[in-house]
């Protein structure tokens, strides 16, 4: 069994390649809800609702979010009516939305009706929450405090963020499967999927609990940077890593997860990094255009998981060496 902990985008591209190699029943895809918000009465949960779109063969390729199927008659009449228009919805993923707000309100966790809602969609892998308990990113921005999708898609990344907060996290509880899962002895590897750290991969890190059960894994940990040649590929990774101060470069994402990690994979461009990673670095094409790239990635990342596996320094005693 392989849990992969995703964002959207990049994280969706490198789950639909792990998706296309393992057998469905292998593959828990944990996903980011920092970024979920209440937008037109509508409860939202967009890394999900991404990871399921890509995982159902859905996905809108050219907008890197939404489906691709869509039309936009919602949208078009909000704005004929003044409405509220900044955050785009398709008529169909209107739909989705509808329906999990219906059933959240009823009083089902959001667990429960992303495993419902996947099944209509004929996913057969699971993609799990990182919790059922509300938690909601909210950056620091030269404009103030934002929340996120005011900050991601309203302002679109312009303000020059300078700190990071998961309101909510403290509180929230680690869905029980995925703790469950990290402490199954079939556990075969974590892959912390080419996401943003900051607001796709550090929010399911803050829940109480999930590090913890990390370090404590028997599973080795393996990342794929999100950074290519000190760029990301899409979106405010490496702009937000210069504005907190931080080298937008693969190693400085490594250092975020460096007590983790055991396995990294950084792409051919980046080979001079190699010295300054605390891990076992597998050099690789990280940039996934086409299907096969995804595939090819998620190969060798498993296949990179696989060496750990047998060489592995457990990363408890590796940590009290390094003391
Ligand atoms: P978001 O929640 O939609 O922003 O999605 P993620 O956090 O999952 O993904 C954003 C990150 O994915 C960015 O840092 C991108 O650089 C990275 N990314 C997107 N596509 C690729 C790719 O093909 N390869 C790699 N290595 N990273 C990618």
């Amino acid at each position: 069994m392989i849990i992969a902990l995703s964002g959207g985008v990049g994280g969706a591209k490198l789950a639909l390649g792990l998706s296309r190699i393992l057998k469905p029943e292998d593959l828990l895809v944990v996903v980011n809800t920092g970024d979920d918000f209440e937008h037109l009465g509508l409860s939202i949960s967009p890394d999900i609702d991404t990871v399921a779109y890509t995982l159902a063969g859905l996905a809108n390729r050219e907008l890197g979010w939404g489906r691709h199927d869509e039309t936009w008659s919602f949208m078009e009449t909000m704005e004929a009516l003044g409405g509220e228009t900044w955050f785009r919805l398709g008529d169909r993923d209107v739909a989705l939305h509808v329906e999990r707000t219906r059933r959240l309100r009823l009083g089902e966790s959001l667990s429960a009706v992303t495993e419902a809602l996947c099944r209509k969609m004929g996913i057969a892998q699971r993609i799990l929450p990182m919790s059922d308990d509300p938690v909601r990113t909210r950056l620091l921005t030269d404009a103030g405090w934002l929340d996120f999708q005011e900050y991601f898609v309203h302002r679109r990344c312009e303000p020059v963020v300078s700190k990071l907060e998961f309101a909510g996290a403290a509180q929230a509880k680690a869905h029980p499967d995925f703790l469950a899962a990290l402490a199954d002895p079939r556990l075969e590897a974590v892959v912390i999927c080419p996401s943003n750290p900051f607001i796709s991969v550090e929010p399911i890190l803050a829940i109480p609990g999930v590090r913890d059960a990390m370090i404590a894994c028997a599973a080795p940990i393996i990342a794929v940077s999100p950074i290519i040649a000190g760029r990301a590929v899409k979106g405010p990774t490496a702009k937000m890593m210069t504005e907190l101060g931080l080298d937008a470069s693969a190693g400085s994402v490594a250092a975020r997860y460096a007590d983790l990690l055991d396995g990294y994979v950084i792409d051919h461009a980046d080979m001079s990094e190699v010295v300054s990673i605390d891990a076992r670095v597998t050099l690789a094409q990280t940039l996934m255009t086409t299907l096969e790239d995804r595939e090819a990635l998620a190969r060798i990342v498993l296949d990179a998981a696989a060496v750990l596996r047998r060489r592995r320094t457990p990363r408890g005693q590796r940590h009290a060496a390094a003391r």
